[in-house]
């Protein structure tokens, strides 16, 4: 059904690494893939084509999408106006409505939320004075997250008590916000789920991610969840991937906690696009992440999530990746480098998948 042939032209708003290796796994398939973004980057050396412009520039955004068959992004801060102007002429996969969602904390976690899936307690903050009553409310120590344009730790800042609140809304630059309680957990994990056009669905084994300084440095699978909280993962992914009608791969990060029977798993944030805790999945898997986004955005039929190794990514984050040629050497590391040529503390520069055999029958978790 509808599937586009090889030879179609796939559309990525966004020029990072995310879409560099979009644009590597859709070249496997015979498609090729034309990027737009407002500055050179990453994806701009194996994509087929590209264009440079503003992200509110609708005119020249008009004119590129009417070069492609099909529009995705690889990042989910693409102003809503751009991504609509791409929609009213080709299809949009996934649909602006994961944007939206996924662009403000407080819509995110109110249709989370909603749909009955647990969440982080929050309030809305529209100002410094809104804190200590929020404070109150949700126990403290708390954390406070800017609605907008906040990743990898940015735009958040930790408090514990009122006269904290003028400080910490200082800190995240006065911006609407969320105040969030603290969530005890004893792991972070991601579910990264892919739906097709023809809505047939699978999930990758569920990794084991580690953060250093707000940065995700590591992912691994098999990861600490059975298989019995793995399906719950994954159906609590399933869910916000049919209320949004979505097609691609989504991320749902969650927090994991032992202890806590009644709610074991709290989803922290879902970004609607492949994720950096999925890159294992490259080397671990005959069909990563990227080419089952390419796939489902390309009405393909959806391929195996199944994995053949267990793996553990690290990232490569600034000058980390000055040691390219040790781990070139390293037996069972497979190497990969964004092409990025200024290496800036905090930048991730590249990857590093490290296979192992299978251990102990923990493949995987497909389902349709
Ligand atoms: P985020 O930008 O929302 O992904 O938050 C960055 C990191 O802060 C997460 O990966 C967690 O380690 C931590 N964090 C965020 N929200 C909470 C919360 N409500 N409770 C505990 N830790 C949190």
């Amino acid at each position: 059904m509808n599937a586009l042939p090889p030879g179609s032209v796939i559309g990525i708003l966004g020029g990072g690494q995310l879409g560099r290796m979009l644009a590597m796994a859709a070249a496997r398939l015979g498609l090729q893939v034309s990027i737009y973004s407002d500055h050179s980057g990453p994806a701009f050396d194996v994509a087929s084509s590209h264009v440079v412009g503003a992200f509110d520039d609708l005119e020249k955004i008009s004119a590129w999408a009417a070069t492609v068959d099909v529009v995705t992004y690889e990042f989910e801060n693409v102003p809503l106006a751009a991504a609509t102007a791409a929609a009213s002429l080709k299809p949009l996969r996934p649909g602006p409505r994961a944007l939206e969602v996924a662009q403000d904390r407080l819509v995110e976690k109110s249709f989370i939320r909603d749909l009955g899936i647990p969440v982080a307690p929050f309030a809305a903050i529209d100002s410094a004075a809104d804190i200590p009553a929020a404070l109150e409310k949700l126990g403290s120590p708390a954390i406070l997250k800017t609605r907008r344009l906040g990743y990898d730790g940015k735009g958040q800042a930790r408090l514990s008590q009122r006269d904290e609140a003028e400080r910490a809304f200082k800190e995240i630059g006065e911006a609407p916000a969320i105040l969030e309680g603290h969530v005890s957990f004893d792991g972070e994990v991601s579910v990264l789920l892919v739906r097709g056009l023809d809505k047939t669905w699978a999930y990758y084994d569920i990794p084991d991610n580690h953060h250093k300084n707000g940065i995700l440095s590591t992912s691994s699978v098999p990861g600490p969840l059975s298989k019995e909280l793995s399906d719950n993962a994954a159906a609590m992914a399933l869910k916000i991937a049919e209320a949004l009608d979505y097609v691609g791969v989504l991320a749902v990060e969650m927090f994991w906690s032992k202890s806590d029977e009644t709610a074991p798993l709290v989803v922290n944030e879902i970004a609607p696009r492949v994720h950096n805790s999925g890159h294992w999945t490259m080397d671990a898997c005959p069909i990563g992440q990227f080419e089952n986004h390419i796939r489902a955005v390309a009405g393909w039929p959806i391929g195996t999530t199944a994995r053949h190794s267990d793996a553990e990514m690290t990232n490569l984050i600034g000058s980390d990746a000055d040691h390219w040629h040790e781990l070139a050497a390293e037996n069972g590391v497979i190497v990969h480098l964004y092409g990025k040529n200024e290496a800036r503390p905090g930048r991730k520069m590249g990857h590093a998948n490290r296979l192992k055999p299978l251990s102990h029958g923990m493949s995987h978790n497909e389902k349709d």
